[in-house]
């Protein structure tokens, strides 16, 4: 599947400073920041700097480098945040079914509340 990516969606104004943002982290090629719709206590969003609608957009054409230091990114606000004593939920919504609002890639991480069940 070929991807376009939607340059007018929120993440790339964030990323080109046209409407603020929370920063948590910012790295060479991640950025996070908090949802402005927070759904838990901890409520952050981690996105590549790139222009990537999703992950297998992003798997497809990121850089080793890219891909590395957003794991990494991942991790290092998992860290930051402290949600791994607790715990925590990961999300990445994709496509129509999955519900994404904005075409830009990025994974929720929600935590400081039980989360409730979301799969039986
Ligand atoms: P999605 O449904 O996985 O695409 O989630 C998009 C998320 O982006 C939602 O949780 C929104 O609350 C969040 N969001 C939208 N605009 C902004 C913003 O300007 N700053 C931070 N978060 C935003």
């Amino acid at each position: 599947m070929s991807y376009s990516y939607d340059d007018q969606n929120i993440f790339a104004k964030i990323l080109r400073g046209e409407i603020p943002n929370d920063t948590v982290l910012e790295t060479e090629y991640s950025l996070a920041f908090r949802d402005i719709r927070a759904q838990a206590p901890v409520h952050v969003l981690v996105i590549p700097k790139g222009a990537y609608v999703c992950f297998d957009h992003f798997a497809q054409e990121a850089s080793d480098a890219e891909v590395l230091d957003y794991v990494r990114a991942v991790g290092e606000v998992c860290r930051m945040e402290g949600v791994e004593e607790k715990g925590f939920r990961m999300i990445a919504n994709a496509g129509e079914h999955g519900l994404q609002e904005v075409p830009h890639l990025h994974v929720h991480i929600l935590a400081g509340r039980s989360l409730g069940r979301m799969l039986d």
